[in-house]
């Protein structure tokens, strides 16, 4: 009885995962809202600290891929967990995106998260440029949120602990109601923990958030020496949800803090119960498994690439049926990373720096293609990198272009009431508005589809009976649904290439995933016209083959964003000519010859496949 106060003085809080982080991290975020709510109440009854179930790329997900409107999805879980406060991750002034916004977009976004039901915010910057969530944070306060505030863990010789704690009493002082230690990686060692709390709970009185995942398999052990340092929330997943690049198990921290001081008091048969639907919810979304990329992985400490980018980078790859290169692209990470600075590898930082890392493997040469967002980056519109960057690598990308040394925010104009006229009648509340300003694209995809009638109905693969009578062109649908053991596989052409020996080479999106199918036909379509028949399956006009150097071609499938030249212009070797969205960003493409762009075979909007001439340059 004597120690009963301690209990409650020690007590670590908890917050699971599962609905967000551990199905990103495992699942490349695909979990769809009927498959999180049926068991919503039961985790309401756990009696968790919080319960993270938005943010991160939650938003790009529902509306890229699940054609999930995600504010439905988080007043939909706000319906049926009334009693644990929701959270979400809020990276800064990129809100949940990949670039930063405007001040007005990271306000309203705020204001309205608030106001759909979230209570708890953990924000944080790829850079730990605390510049870049001035502005989060305020509006968090503002509207009445709750402030955890976050630095991100990373290793690397510029680091020590000094410096995190030094980090920790900046998020004090700007208003944090808990700091985090997000150790997005899981690069967090146990003995590391221990001393990190310990330096924490002395410099600092505000309580403290430990967010760590289990890629190295360290996390069960580094959360535990984090509790016995006093930290005072913890983050897990249910243990069919955890592991690997997910967070530590649910089950297993309860089963080790059970009689300690730290027992958080929870339940384990309900949280049985969960975990039981979990194991089967899971296997739906097996086509998501990422390859066995998801399972512990002990380079992650030698590469410190975090749980969510190994699948994203393993799916890029897959995309480009380059899923055999992953070793030479987790080994280019780091020099990338030390070439721009030492970033912490986070969102967006993880994408910059993976997508070049992979670029420089495809391409097989350091930076001869480059992102839009690396531009930016070395800029420094992203912040201050923690480190300087390799001035070689910065000249050779932006030559003399000045860097920006203002709070990147300040340079953006408002970008709210763009947004709203964009949106226009498409637009049904604020809320599309804002996912507008963060998704514009993909926010208008999403609207038309949605006003065609949500959920989209696919065109059916029509039967062999349709084929018209009359003897003219069959037109295959592109996009359709297949349904194979009662699941639904949405499949949509993304293109054909060039027949070569009979057979011809469909790339076909299952899933959204690229698959190359290369298919002897038994029956093909002869185009009356050239080109006549084309739009039906993938809405491009045919291409001729790229064999001549100067046949400049797409290192990836993608869209065509902007044509830079015109017939006639003169170039040179190692000029954009063309900017192709590819692997979420933008890439641009360079004329390998100098010479007179004499054909163009591609407009903006055009989908392209990589092997087909887009620009001539003789
Ligand atoms: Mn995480």
């Amino acid at each position: 009885m004597a120690n009963t106060k301690k209990k409650t003085d020690t007590k670590v809080g908890i917050m699971d995962t599962t609905f967000r982080d551990a199905h990103q991290s495992l699942l490349a975020t695909r979990m769809r809202t009927e498959d999180l709510l049926p068991i919503a109440e039961t985790m309401d009854d756990l009696g968790l600290w919080s319960i993270e179930v938005w943010g991160g790329a939650t938003f790009d997900t529902c509306l890229r891929f699940l054609r999930e409107d995600p504010w439905e999805r988080l007043r939909q879980l706000k319906k049926v967990l009334k009693k644990t406060p929701l959270q979400m991750l809020l990276r800064g002034q990129n809100v949940v995106g990949y670039r930063h916004y405007a001040d007005d977009v990271v306000e309203r976004f705020v204001a309205k998260s608030v106001e759909n039901g979230m209570n708890v915010f953990r924000i944080f910057d790829a850079l730990n440029d605390f510049r870049n969530i001035k502005t989060s944070i305020k509006a968090v306060i503002k509207y009445g949120g709750k402030v955890e505030a976050a630095f991100c863990y990373t290793l690397g010789h510029i680091y020590n602990n000094a410096m995190f704690v030094d980090m920790a009493k900046k998020l004090e002082d700007m208003g944090a109601d808990t700091i985090c230690i997000k150790d997005m990686a899981g690069l967090l060692a146990p003995n590391d923990a221990f001393e990190l709390v310990t330096a924490l709970k002395k410099a600092v009185s505000t309580p403290i958030h430990l967010h760590t995942h289990d890629t190295s398999a360290m996390s069960v052990a580094t959360t535990l020496k984090a509790v016995e340092a006093g930290v005072n929330i913890i983050d897990v997943a249910l243990s069919s949800m955890s592991g690997g690049t997910s967070q530590p198990p649910f089950e297993t921290m309860l089963h080790i803090l059970r009689g300690t001081p730290y027992d958080p008091g929870i339940d384990l048969t309900l949280v049985g119960k969960a975990n039981d639907y979990f194991k089967e919810a899971r296997k739906k979304y097996l086509t998501f498994e990422c390859g066995g990329f998801s399972g512990i992985d002990p380079k992650a400490i030698i590469y410190q690439v975090p749980g969510g980018m190994i699948s994203n980078l393993a799916t890029q790859l897959k995309e480009q049926n380059a899923l055999d290169r992953m070793e030479e692209v987790m080994a280019e990470v780091p020099k990338v990373r030390e070439d721009f600075g030492f970033p912490p590898l986070v969102t967006p930082s993880s994408q910059i720096v993976g997508t070049q890392a992979t670029l420089n493997v495809l391409t097989g040469e350091r930076y001869k293609v480059v992102t839009s967002e690396v531009k930016n980056y070395l800029k420094g519109l992203y912040g201050k990198p923690p480190a300087p960057v390799n001035e070689d690598v910065r000249k050779k990308i932006l030559g003399d272009e000045p860097v920006v040394e203002e709070r990147p925010g300040d340079l953006i104009e408002p970008e709210l009431e763009k947004a709203r006229e964009m949106a226009g009648d498409k637009a049904r509340s604020e809320e599309d508005v804002i996912s507008c300003a963060l998704f514009p694209k993909i926010f208008m995809e999403f609207a038309e589809l949605r006003d065609k009638g949500f959920p989209p109905e696919a065109p059916k693969i029509p039967a062999a009976a349709s084929v018209p009578s009359d003897g003219g062109p069959h037109l295959a649908p592109s996009e359709f649904m297949v349904n194979v053991h009662g699941e639904s596989y949405h499949i949509k052409v993304g293109g054909k290439g060039h027949k070569s020996e009979g057979k011809r080479p469909y790339f076909l999106y299952v899933e959204n995933q690229l698959v190359e199918v290369l298919v002897e036909p038994l029956m093909e379509v002869v185009p009356s016209e050239e080109g006549k028949i084309s739009p039906s399956v993938g809405g491009r006009s045919r291409r001729p083959k790229a064999a001549e150097p100067g046949d400049v071609k797409a290192p990836m499938p993608g869209t065509v964003i902007k044509v830079k030249v015109k017939v006639g212009d003169t170039v040179k070797a190692g000029d954009t000519v063309l900017i192709i969205e590819a692997m979420k960003m933008e890439n641009e493409v360079h004329t390998p010859v100098a010479g007179e762009v004499t054909e163009i075979h591609v407009k903006e909007g055009d989908s392209v496949n990589p092997d087909e001439a887009l620009v001539i340059v003789r």
